[in-house]
């Protein structure tokens, strides 16, 4: 008989995100005309300055180890980038450069949390924070928004699920799934409940840049010296530069967290690809150009999305106000058939909208909450025209 793996590893869930992307990745790899609105994945390529930078770091040998917490130019970069977007002024030694925010997370979470802490986390909620909390041994405690609050947490919601075991919040604004953008008003409450309470905050900015109308992004570690001490700011490449398959995502936090974290990695994995490092620097500091082009292509998209949802009976969804996902409610079709199939959650509207009409959406499960999917709009106009006309189709034809 097999030995018994470990308990702790063998009870992480699979990432949904990932999980669907590859299946309609791989349906369309057979031939099949599937539409994805599944992966939180720009669909442009890389800017062509940041692939110039990769190419030249390889003929100029940046092809060895560098330092496990990532060059000090591109830490640099990173620490100017932070100064210049965000008001924040961080050495190079508070920054840990990582393979993607995701792994950024990881070591963030890896560092503060002890088995048996509790790390508050509102919901919905981006499938991975779920599992990489328990990873650690702590223990994910929800506190659920609704779309009636605009999907955000208040201080009082935070109070309620505070206990003595509370380690750490963590926050993601622009949020995926919910497009949800905490204002500075509410962020500095949030901030002061933190400072007073001693609690950490994981702020997942990853999608700052990805922010319309009239919503602008502040970092929560902005506020003052008391709050930055106690948050660690993860950010990355993925989303704002189209650089998803780089891997490069990064933490800004106090020095003895970073060393921690940097100790870690040192031993996981070591450095993140030194190629992309160099690539990154390119991107931070060059021109800002096209990703401020993309950012107006998401808000056209958006808007027409949310168009087409609107028209939709039987489907709601609060406008985002930032990131690339429309989180729309389907309750109202519970009940209804498909093929005498009953739906009864956002599972089976998935399942069958990809088995009938080639359409790729998350589940609402992966997020914490079953009434709604995930639709995410980086992808071209004419995809989502052909996406939403069968998601309209689809929801005509059930009784
Ligand atoms: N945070 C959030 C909220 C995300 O949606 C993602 C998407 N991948 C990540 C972190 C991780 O990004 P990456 O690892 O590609 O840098
Ligand atoms: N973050 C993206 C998403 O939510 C990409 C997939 C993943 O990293 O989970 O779809």
């Amino acid at each position: 008989m097999a030995k018994e793996l470990s308990k702790s590893i063998t009870s992480i869930q699979p990432s949904a995100t990932l999980a669907i992307d590859a299946k309609a990745k791989a349906l369309k790899a057979a031939g099949s005309d599937v539409v994805g609105f599944g992966a939180g994945e720009p669909d442009f390529d890389t800017p062509a300055h940041i692939i110039d930078a990769a190419i030249e770091a390889m003929k100029q040998g940046k092809t060895r180890y560098t330092p496990a917490s990532g060059t000090l130019e591109l830490r640099k970069a990173i620490c100017a980038k932070l100064k210049r977007d965000n008001g924040l002024t961080y050495e190079p030694a508070q920054i840990v450069v990582s393979n993607g925010a995701k792994h950024s997370l990881f070591n963030a979470l890896s560092a503060i949390c002890n088995p048996g802490d509790e790390v508050i986390l509102p919901a919905p909620y981006w499938v991975s924070y779920y599992e990489l909390i328990k990873m650690t041994g702590a223990t994910p405690v929800l506190v659920t928004t609704t779309k009636e609050s605009e999907f955000l947490a208040t201080v009082s919601q935070l109070q309620a699920a505070t206990t003595d075991k509370t380690k750490a919040i963590i926050l993601n604004s622009p949020c995926n799934p919910t497009g949800a953008v905490y204002s500075k008003e509410q962020l500095r409450e949030i901030a002061d409940y933190a400072v007073k309470n001693d609690i950490y905050v994981i702020s997942d900015e990853i999608y700052e840049s990805l922010v319309y109308g009239s919503a602008t992004h502040t970092s929560i570690a902005s506020f003052n010296d008391a709050i930055k001490d106690l948050t660690i700011v993860v950010n990355g490449l993925s989303k704002a530069y189209a650089m998803t398959g780089w891997r490069i995502g990064y933490t800004a936090s106090n020095a003895a967290i970073a060393k921690a974290m940097g100790n870690l990695q040192s031993h996981a994995t070591s450095n993140p690809n030194s190629i992309a490092q160099a690539a990154s620097i390119a991107a931070l500091e060059g021109d800002q150009t096209p990703m401020l082009e993309m950012v107006k292509e998401f808000s056209k998209r958006k808007d027409y999305m949310m168009q087409r949802v609107e028209a939709i009976s039987g489907i709601s969804a609060p406008t985002p106000k930032g990131a690339f996902y429309v989180f729309a409610d389907i309750s109202e079709l519970f009940g209804k058939k498909c093929d005498g199939k009953e739906i009864t959650c956002a599972m089976d509207f998935a399942d069958m909208l990809l088995e009938k009409h080639n359409t790729a959406v998350v589940p609402g499960e992966a997020f914490g909450d079953k009434r709604y999917i995930r639709l995410a709009y980086a992808t071209s106009i004419e995809s989502i025209r052909k996406g939403m006309d069968r998601i309209e189709a689809f929801v005509a034809s059930l009784v």
